[in-house]
């Protein structure tokens, strides 16, 4: 019975612990992640329906950072197991939509609770252990993130969920705000915990069911999430968590008539595919699938020549490298004005060389391990070419150590073609490319940074005069969705700065604000007359 209009709590950030030397917490968190690395390698199941389901092909799960050392295996599914999924799902719906709201909201804001307390340190653990982020960028985006998702979107669906039509005499008007007919899509990227569980989490608060497909990289922390939601009572079927491959999930579920939407977060190739794929296949739904795609970035620096070296210097060195530059809104390209370019150049020389690289398990470590093989050798391709190229120069970094963890030193290159590779280029990984203008052409630069990739996801300039920046905002209104003046282009907070680009970037839908939240509903608008006419007749046929 819902005999009352509820307020949901008021969302406030969860504060940032400092994990400072000799405080509690880092002595909890280092404990946790020891115990984690040190136990016997666990197996990680599917998780169906409420089942944990298990294969025989194993794959085996290890530290980025130290990749000789086994953690654990998960269990690889197959098409069979993505239907099942999609029965699990189909099966929970109605049960689901039909449970009011304030329910949903509760399991939510109880996840967000259990997080902030017991799950605090196993979410983070495992952040670091599986995906190699240090201390502060697990606690910023597996503890904070999450938690602000989850209360956050809360707060949203009620104020969606207040939004209603005006009434006439005699009539009453009403919005209400149904789940998508079918199921829906989560497709997740390595390098947020966060965003795995909100990609999940924001369509099942509005009571959709989801089928989960996780990086292969982060499975690892997969199940702490899927844990959390049955600890804070997200019925069975909700989210079913499959560990297949990508191509293999995508063939069974974009042909299935049911699928309602899909929530993707991953690399602009992958992404448009999916699109594509889902285009082909549009008789087959019953309704017209949403898409919603947050997607790849070449994230810009342009400092005007009033800025501060000190500042360039600052948000670029922050900006580029913190979690190896795993970031889709890192700072990947910079344009620095010759007259403080020296300046620049030296601080940040001196800030990149003094990171020190290695385990997350040392807190003195700023820089960890990029996340795979794959990546590495990525990065290396880039920067051999680099080194051959007679347009660039690395003033700091270049090197790739492979032995023992994937680790590529914090690298930047100082190119004078504006258009070489590593401008354009999404790489993924810890590498800065600097392009040095002249000081007197700031303007015909702007069109350069709006011109140069085919991204627009974040930028920031920095600047201390204001026409600049007026001028910056204007030409750059198409080259990111998220533009920050006088700051670092990453470091997104949910419900202060809502996060999304367009261009190549994706379909802005804004994670973790309402915006994204009514994707993932389907209004019916309801008129109920009190006065019901009863002859055909009006009045001007006298
Ligand atoms: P990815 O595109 O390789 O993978 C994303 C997901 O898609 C994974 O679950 C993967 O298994 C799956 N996948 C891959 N190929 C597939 C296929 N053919 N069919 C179906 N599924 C497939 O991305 P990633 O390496 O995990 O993440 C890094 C990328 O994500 C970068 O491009 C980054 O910019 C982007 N990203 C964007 C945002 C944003 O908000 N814009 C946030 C985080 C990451």
């Amino acid at each position: 019975m819902s005999n009352a209009f509820f307020n949901v709590p008021k969302a406030i950030n969860e504060p940032v612990k400092s994990y400072a030397p000799g405080s509690e917490e880092k002595k909890s968190l280092i404990e946790t992640y020891k115990k984690m690395k040190n136990q016997d390698p666990i197996e990680i199941p599917m998780f169906i329906g409420g089942k944990e389901v298990r294969t025989n092909n194993k794959q085996s799960i290890s530290s980025p950072h130290d990749h000789k050392r086994i953690l654990g295996s998960y269990n690889v599914g197959d098409s069979k197991h993505v239907q099942d999924a999609i029965d699990s799902a189909l099966n929970a719906r109605e049960k689901w939509a039909n449970t009011p709201w304030q329910d949903r909201a509760a399991i939510f804001l109880k996840a967000a609770q259990l997080l902030s307390g017991p799950y605090r340190d196993k979410m983070n653990a495992a952040t670091m252990l599986a995906q190699s982020k240090n201390v502060y960028q697990a606690e910023i985006d597996a503890a904070c993130e999450m938690i602000d998702f989850f209360r956050f979107n809360v707060q949203y669906m009620a104020e969606i969920y207040s939004q209603q039509p005006i009434s006439s005499p005699g009539v009453w008007n009403r919005l209400e705000y149904r789940p998508l007919e079918g199921f829906v899509f989560a497709l997740t990227p390595f390098n947020f915990t966060a965003i795995a569980a909100n990609l999940c989490a924001a369509p099942a608060l509005m009571g959709n069911v989801v089928v989960w497909k996780p990086s292969q990289s982060q499975i690892y922390s997969a199940q702490v999430i899927v844990e959390l939601f049955k600890e804070a009572g997200l019925p069975d079927g909700v989210v079913n968590m499959v560990t297949v491959g990508g191509k293999e999930a995508g063939d069974v579920i974009f042909n299935h008539k049911e699928f309602a939407g899909l929530h993707f977060t991953g690399s602009t190739t992958v992404f448009r595919n999916l699109w594509k794929g889902i285009g082909n296949n549009l008789e087959k739904y019953r309704s017209y699938p949403r898409i919603v795609g947050e997607t790849g970035g070449k994230d810009f620096v342009v400092a005007h020549k009033t800025a501060k070296p000190s500042h360039v210097a600052t948000a670029l060195s922050r900006g580029a490298f913190e979690y190896q530059g795993q970031k889709c809104s890192a700072a990947s390209r910079a344009y620095v004005p010759d007259n403080i370019w020296e300046e620049v150049k030296e601080i940040l020389v001196k800030q990149v060389s003094s990171f020190k690289m290695g385990s997350p398990e040392d807190t003195n470590n700023f820089i960890n391990a990029v996340i795979d093989s794959k990546s590495f050798n990525n990065i290396k391709n880039y920067l051999d070419y680099s080194k051959s190229s007679s347009e660039a120069e690395i003033i700091v970094g270049g090197n790739c150590y492979g032995d023992e963890g994937y680790f590529v030193e914090p690298t930047v290159i100082v190119t004078t073609n504006p258009s070489f590779k590593t401008m354009v280029e999404e790489i993924f990984g810890p590498v800065l490319t600097i392009y040095v203008y002249n000081a007197n052409k700031f303007e015909e630069t702007l069109d350069l940074v709006d011109s140069t990739s085919e991204y627009a996801l974040t930028g920031a300039i920095i600047s201390q005069d204001r026409e600049s920046i007026r001028l910056a905002s204007k030409k750059l209104v198409n080259s990111a969705g998220n533009f920050y003046i006088n700051d670092k282009p990453t470091g997104a907070v949910v419900g202060q700065q809502p996060f999304g680009g367009a261009r190549g970037s994706g379909t802005n839908d804004k994670a973790g604000a309402s915006m994204n939240l009514l994707r993932w509903v389907s209004a019916r608008t309801i008129k109920e007359t009190f006065d019901t006419p009863s002859d055909y007749k009006y009045p001007f046929l006298g």
